[in-house]
């Protein structure tokens, strides 16, 4: 049966295609927009630079300091040099770095935001911004941060080295996982995550035998979209919990803990959640344990599979269990610090995650 249910349609126009890049300036256009700020991370200055170009003279200026989780120096000197240029608007072209110093300008001048994402982190769906200040992160939801425009060119994507592809593409994967099992699920948003996970879980090992291959990347950002989507529309679980708190206090690389944590806090929820595990096994080819069929493909795509090798402590275990069940959150299965010490161990130690029993 159909369980009732409550969807909320995001405003935003969603252009794909390989080679779209060129049509950035119309969509520029399309928004009324004249002078707008192009938003990159130093690494890819030379990106920022050659779409700031593409732009002419709708090009204000292109600021190449974004850096992940958002410092508040950034976003602050970000939010002067626009309101410097006279800018009105903004062009954020990179990862979820660089598109979160968009949502943070638009946080404050309200400028329109056009997202050109080249990783798989999804942040260029979301209504959801982050700032870090004395090293808390603060997090919000704020439709007016969320991007007018996403424009998908996998070209942009070419560049991403195989294990950031995989890194960036299981973090995509862990927002399908937790959409599935999410209070505030529905049928649309289950549908989109069970194809973004298949997706991407087709598309990775084709990506990682070669780079280059334009179809296998158009795939994975495919897979990305529709994971971004199901991201925005959902409330996340332990899975995301224990990430942000394994980012926020120890300051792990984002997607890397992602990709070693999404194995274990399934297979923690798996029991309690039927549903997504049958969406979940018929997206990773009629896998019996979805859980156990991440760890394995993380495995053949040589990511990372232990907290340990992300330079975390054993030591370190117990606060972080402390932390991430200190302030209750939905969660499929009751989140005890009996259930998830454990959990952290095996994510710690590399371990396979514990087997699904029906
Ligand atoms: P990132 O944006 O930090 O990028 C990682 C590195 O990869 C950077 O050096 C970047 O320049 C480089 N890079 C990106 N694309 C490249 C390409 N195509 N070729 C070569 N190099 C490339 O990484 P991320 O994982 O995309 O984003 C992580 C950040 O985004 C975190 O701060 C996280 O909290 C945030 N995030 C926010 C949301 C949200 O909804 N607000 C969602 C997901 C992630």
């Amino acid at each position: 049966m159909i369980r009732p249910f409550t969807y909320q349609a995001l405003p935003m126009r969603v252009v794909f295609g390989v080679g779209s890049l060129a049509t950035l300036s119309d969509e520029v256009e399309a928004l009324g927009l004249t002078r707008v700020l192009v938003l990159c991370s130093p690494e890819q200055e030379v990106t920022g630079k050659q779409v700031a170009a593409a732009l002419g003279v709708r090009a204000a200026g292109v600021l190449a300091e974004a850096r992940m989780h958002v410092p508040i120096e950034v976003a602050r000197r970000a939010r002067e040099l626009a309101a410097e240029l006279g800018a009105d608007g903004c062009v954020a072209v990179g990862g979820g770095s660089a598109i979160g110093l968009g949502k943070a300008i638009a946080l404050e001048h309200e400028l329109p935001v056009i997202a050109v994402p080249t990783t798989y982190a999804g942040s260029e769906m979301t209504p959801v911004w982050g700032l870090t200040e004395g090293g808390q992160k603060r997090t919000g939801r704020d439709v007016r941060v969320l991007p007018r425009t996403v424009l998908y060119d996998a070209e942009l994507t070419l560049t991403l080295p195989a294990e950031m592809s995989v890194a960036s593409g299981l973090n995509a994967v862990a927002h399908a996982v937790e959409g599935l099992y999410a209070p505030d699920a529905t049928p649309i948003i289950s549908l989109m995550a069970e194809e973004g996970a298949r997706a991407l879980a087709a598309a990775l090992p084709r990506v990682v035998a070669d780079g280059g291959d334009l179809d296998a990347r158009a795939e994975a950002q495919y897979g990305a979209w529709l994971c971004g989507a199901v991201l925005a529309a959902t409330t996340m679980s332990l899975h995301h919990k224990l990430c942000h708190t394994l980012g926020g206090t120890l300051d792990l690389p984002h997607a890397q803990t992602h990709t070693v944590v999404l194995p274990h806090a399934l297979a923690y929820n798996q029991p309690a959640a039927p549903e997504a595990v049958a969406a979940l096994s018929r997206a990773l080819g009629g896998v019996p344990d979805p859980a156990r069929e991440l760890w394995d493909l993380a495995g053949r795509l040589d990511a990372p599979r232990s907290l340990r090798e992300l330079g975390m402590q054993e030591g370190d275990i117990p606060r972080i269990a402390e932390l991430a069940v200190a302030n209750p959150y939905a969660n499929p299965r009751p989140v005890t610090r009996d259930g998830v010490e454990p959990l952290l161990r095996a994510a710690w130690a590399g371990d396979a995650p514990t087997p699904l029993r029906r």
